[in-house]
């Protein structure tokens, strides 16, 4: 998640500057053993060998492997190393003068491989070598693992979240309006309105993604103006995004499980000696059963970013779900469902408000809308037009000419 997923592990709770300081201390500890190993071995120190050159050495090992993966730091290490002593023959004989060109001769292998492979030879070694030697797939160790411990959930009807005069603008834009609205607990409210009307940022603001420029928000009686949103996360508020952010490269239900970070409290060093194996197993064990409850079981060993859009979204789904959110925030969950996956994707959402959840979404398909929600609010250009309940908001004249109107 560190490597290109930091908004959305923000999201889920993770501190991530906290777990880039870790991972550099502990780069920086196996750095200091390796340097006293070598002068240990060597007897004696001096600068040359700790020089750019090497260092560039080692850049061109791991980027040659695969920066990703402990194998392939091996097989990057040894193909610069045969690259290097062939070249170190090789090119004094071509040449006919000695130096130091094998650098540049590496030096454009780089740029090639940045190019034409930027994740190293070890993932597409490794796509080869599955045909004899198939990853390794975690085994289906979790049956029978303890729930989680859940929230409380707010008494119905009291106000959860409380929007008061929002406001955000972007240079001389202002794509969030003074808007104020209030979600009570146990309700779904549909935020809808053209593009660019400003639903997103609203979502982005609220759930701490974007600072606001001003204005007040308050979740559960508290005051959550300008937290970060790993800590109005940790509040009980959970979202999927627009554009869905994941790891593509990992699988269904580890992305879905990472979702429950913050019911989990073993930290770097326990999860280093293996020692967070139980309750890995809870938090798989809780992922699973949210994919099962949004009907994606079936995909659970799949890699993310071999899913299609709509299946894509439903997992963000459920790994908000995995947080235990009292409120649950939804932009445009139902984008790329086909109209059966829809209709399940409803029900869902009906089963999870009778249990006392509530749900804030953005969406445009208005028969999805109007069937689903309790009370919607519609903004135009930043501001909010009307709210109501859906049929106040289908009678609207207003809400026709600005939007129904050049939809239908
Ligand atoms: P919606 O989700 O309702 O379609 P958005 O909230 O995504 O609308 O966008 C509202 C307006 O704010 C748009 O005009 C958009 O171009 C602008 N906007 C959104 N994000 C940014 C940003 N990071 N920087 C500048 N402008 C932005
Ligand atoms: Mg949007």
């Amino acid at each position: 998640a560190l490597g290109g997923a930091t908004v959305m592990a923000e999201a889920m709770g993770v501190s991530t500057f906290r777990y880039k300081v870790v991972i550099f201390l502990i780069a920086a500890l196996l750095a200091s053993v390796s340097g006293w190993l070598f002068a240990h071995v060597q007897r004696t120190v001096n600068p040359s060998p700790f020089g750019l050159k090497m260092g560039i050495e080692y850049l061109f090992m791991a980027v040659v492997g695969g920066v990703s993966s402990v194998w392939g730091a091996f097989v990057g290490a040894g193909v610069f190393k045969i690259i290097e002593d062939q070249l170190k023959e090789l090119l004094p004989a071509l040449l006919g003068s000695n130096g130091n060109f094998e650098i540049i001769v590496l030096g454009i292998v780089l740029v090639l491989m940045l190019k034409y492979a930027p994740k190293g030879l070890w993932p597409s070694l490794q796509g080869l070598l599955s045909r004899w030697w198939p990853a390794a797939r975690r085994e289906r160790d979790w049956e029978g693992a303890a729930a989680l411990a859940s929230r409380p959930k707010p008494p119905a009807g009291s106000v959860l979240l409380r929007v008061d005069r929002l406001r955000k603008q972007f240079g001389g834009l202002v794509a969030v309006n003074d808007v104020s609205f209030e979600l009570r607990a146990g309700e779904i409210m549909g935020l809808i309105g053209p593009n660019g009307a400003g639903k997103s940022t609203t979502f982005n603001l609220v759930s701490g993604v974007l600072p606001a420029t001003s204005g007040e928000l308050r979740f559960a009686g508290e005051s959550i103006t300008g937290l970060p949103a790993r800590q109005i996360a940790r509040r009980g508020l959970s979202r999927t995004f627009q554009h869905v952010k994941m790891i593509a490269d990992m699988t269904v239900l580890e992305n879905v499980a990472l979702g429950g970070y913050l019911r989990s409290h073993s930290g770097t060093a326990k999860a280093m000696l293996r020692l967070d194996r139980a309750e890995e197993r809870r938090l798989f064990a809780e992922a699973e059963s949210q994919l099962r409850r949004i009907g994606m079981q079936d995909h659970l060993h799949e890699l993310a970013g071999n899913l299609a859009l709509g299946p894509q979204r439903l997992m963000e789904i459920a790994r908000a779900l995995c947080a235990d959110p009292s409120l649950l925030l939804l932009d445009e969950p139902a984008a790329g469902l086909r109209h059966k996956e829809k209709q399940a994707l409803a029900a869902v959402l009906r089963q999870l408000r009778a249990e006392g959840m509530s749900i804030l979404l953005v969406e445009h398909d208005m028969d999805f809308v109007m069937g689903l929600t309790d009370r919607i609010v519609v903004m135009e250009f930043g501001t909010k037009l009307i709210e109501g309940t859906p049929a106040e908001v289908q009678a609207s004249p207003e809400v026709r000419a600005a939007y129904l109107g050049t939809e239908h």
